[in-house]
C-alpha cells in the first residue's frame, strides 16, 4: 500500500521538461520529468499519478482584482473549515476554469442591473442554454462582465468547484529510472474573449512549475487493470495514439530491463510525422519492437491507428492466437471505440467466426486479462 494519497501527497519537483512536438505542430505535448529523490513511493507501468496542480498566478491576480478583494483577505474552506488567504485559496483549492451554476445564481442574486439580471434569469431557467453558457465562460470573464459592485467574498468563494487532481500515466519504469518519473503531457489551450486560457494542470506542468523549485504534490493512482503480463515471453500489442503512448514507454523500459523475450508491437498515431512523432528515436532503439504509425494529417485521407490495425489484420489475429495481450490507452470518446470495432472486424474475418462468436472471443480476451484498456 502506498502511504501517499490525495490528502497526503508526496512533494516532487520538476527535474526537466521539453516539448515532444516541434514548433510547426498544431498542438503542444511535453515530456515532463519529475525529481523523486528521497520519496519512498512505488508504482508500476500502467499506473497513473494524481497531480494536485495550482492555478496560474496571473489568472489568480486578475480574479482578485475582478472580485474587488485583497490577496490577504481570509477565506474559510467550506469543506474542511481551514482558513486561507484569498490568494492561496484561489491558487490551490478552486477550479478557476469552470463556472458552477451556483456561482451564476449568486451573481444573479447580487446583480443590480435589471437587464443583466434578466439575462442571467433566462439562462438559469433553460437547462441547455445554461450548460452551453457554463462551458463557454469562466469565472474571470463572468465577474468582469457582471460584477460591477463588490460581492460577498466568502459566499463567492464557496461557489467555486473544487480543484481536483488530474491524472497522468507514468511514462517510465522504476527499474530504469530510480529517482525520476516521466510524464507525457498534452497542453490544453483555448481562447476566452480573445485571451488565451490553459488547462489548469497541463499549464502547471508544462509552463508554470519551476525546475527544482515548485513543489508538485502527487500520489500514485494504481491501475491493476492495466498491468504487463507476468510472463516476459508473452507477446504484447500496444495501441497508444497521442498521450496514450505514455504507459507503453514504461512498458518497454520494464520489459527491456527484464530482458523480455516476448514480441512487442506498438501502434502510435498523431497528426504529423514531422512534428508529432513522440519518442521516435527511443522506439527505433528497441530491437524487438514492431512499430506501426498513423499520422492522420500527412495525407488527404485521415489515417488512424485502427486503419493500421486493419492493414495488418492477419498478423494481428495470429498474435492474438499466439496468446498476445492487447492494450489500448488514450482517447475514450472516439479512439477506443474505433479500435474496438477494428478488433471486432479483424477477428470476424481472420477467425472465420460469426458475430456471436466474435463477441464471445473478445469477452474471453477481456476475462483472461488479454484485452486491457486505460482510456480517458
Ligand atoms: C487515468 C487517466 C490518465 C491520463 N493520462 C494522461 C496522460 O498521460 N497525459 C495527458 O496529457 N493527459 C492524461 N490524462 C488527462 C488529464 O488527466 C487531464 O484531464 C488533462 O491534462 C486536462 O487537464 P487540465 O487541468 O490541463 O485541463 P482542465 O483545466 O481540466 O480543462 C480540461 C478541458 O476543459 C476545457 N475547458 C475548461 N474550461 C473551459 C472553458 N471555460 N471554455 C472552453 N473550454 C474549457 C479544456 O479545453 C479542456 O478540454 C489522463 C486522464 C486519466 C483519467
Amino acid at each position: 500500500m502506498t502511504k501517499f494519497d490525495r490528502n497526503h501527497p508526496a512533494l516532487a519537483t520538476l527535474k526537466e521538461r521539453y516539448p515532444l512536438t516541434k514548433e510547426s505542430s498544431s498542438k503542444q505535448t511535453w515530456h515532463v520529468t519529475l525529481d523523486m529523490k528521497n520519496i519512498d513511493i512505488e508504482y508500476h507501468p500502467g499506473d497513473s499519478v494524481g497531480i494536485l496542480a495550482q492555478n496560474d498566478p496571473v489568472l489568480v491576480d486578475h480574479l482578485i482584482e475582478a472580485m474587488r478583494a485583497k490577496p490577504t483577505d481570509l477565506i474559510t474552506h467550506k469543506r474542511t473549515g481551514e482558513k486561507f488567504p484569498l490568494h492561496a485559496f484561489l491558487s490551490r483549492c478552486a477550479n478557476l476554469s469552470r463556472i458552477t451554476s451556483s456561482f451564476l445564481k449568486l451573481l444573479h442574486e447580487c446583480e443590480a442591473s435589471l437587464e443583466a439580471k434578466e439575462h442571467m434569469q433566462n439562462l438559469l431557467a433553460d437547462k441547455s442554454k445554461l450548460r452551453a453558457f457554463l462551458s463557454e465562460n469562466d469565472p474571470l470573464n463572468l465577474l468582469r462582465d457582471y460584477a460591477k459592485s463588490k460581492l460577498p467574498l466568502q459566499e463567492l468563494c464557496d461557489q467555486f468547484g473544487p480543484l481536483l487532481p488530474r491524472f497522468y500515466s507514468v511514462a517510465s519504469s522504476q527499474y530504469t529510472q530510480k529517482d525520476t518519473l516521466d510524464l507525457t503531457v498534452a497542453l490544453f489551450t483555448w481562447m476566452q474573449n480573445n485571451e488565451k486560457r490553459y488547462g489548469i494542470a497541463s499549464h502547471f506542468l508544462c509552463h508554470l512549475a519551476e525546475i527544482g523549485k515548485t513543489p508538485i504534490p502527487l500520489y500514485v493512482q494504481p491501475a491493476p487493470h492495466f498491468r504487463l503480463p507476468a510472463a516476459h515471453d508473452t507477446p504484447i500489442i500496444m495501441i497508444g495514439p497521442g498521450t496514450g503512448i505514455a504507459p507503453f514507454r514504461a512498458f518497454m523500459q520494464e520489459r527491456q530491463h527484464h530482458g523480455a523475450s516476448g514480441k512487442h508491437w506498438l501502434f502510435f498515431g498523431e497528426r504529423n510525422r514531422k512534428s508529432d512523432f513522440f519518442y521516435e528515436s527511443e522506439w527505433n532503439a528497441h530491437k524487438n519492437l514492431e512499430l506501426h504509425t498513423a499520422f492522420s494529417r500527412d495525407q488527404e485521407e485521415k489515417v488512424y491507428v485502427q486503419h493500421k490495425m486493419l492493414e495488418n489484420a492477419k498478423e494481428l489475429y495470429a498474435w492474438l492466437q499466439d496468446g498476445a495481450h492487447l492494450y489500448v490507452c488514450g482517447d475514450a470518446k472516439i479512439m477506443a471505440k474505433d479500435v474496438d470495432n477494428a478488433l471486432h472486424e479483424i477477428i470476424l474475418k481472420h477467425g472465420n467466426m460469426s458475430e456471436d462468436e466474435v463477441k464471445s472471443y473478445i469477452k474471453s480476451l477481456k476475462k483472461e486479462g488479454r484485452y486491457r484498456l486505460d482510456v480517458y
